[in-house]
């Protein structure tokens, strides 16, 4: 498992990525489900609302906090794991490749 990168600095970011590349540039808060090409869902306009936006990038960073949690997790223990071996025993893992 490699340490978890955030998937966005900011809400401007994730509003940046979420708009279809043909997008207008004044289009606020792009449709999720077409992202702004328009659909049936926001009646063609390519208009999404701010809250399904903003309820959409907390779940990805919610999503990318539990990951970090995770990994810290791991890492305390691998650090634990390492202080209780010689340096002979971790060489002997690296040429492992462990
Ligand atoms: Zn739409």
């Amino acid at each position: 498992m490699e340490k978890p990168v955030r998937p966005y600095k900011n809400i401007s970011e994730f509003r940046y990525q979420l708009h279809w590349c043909g997008a207008p540039e004044d289009l606020q808060w792009p449709c999720l489900k077409c992202r702004g090409r328009g659909c049936p869902d926001c009646e063609g306009t390519g208009n999404g609302t701010r809250e399904a936006v903003l309820a959409e990038y907390r779940k990805a960073i919610a999503l990318y906090e539990i990951e970090k949690q995770r990994w810290n997790e791991l890492e305390a223990a691998r650090r634990s794991a390492l202080k209780k071996l010689t340096t002979k025993e971790i060489e002997a893992l690296r040429e492992l490749g462990i």
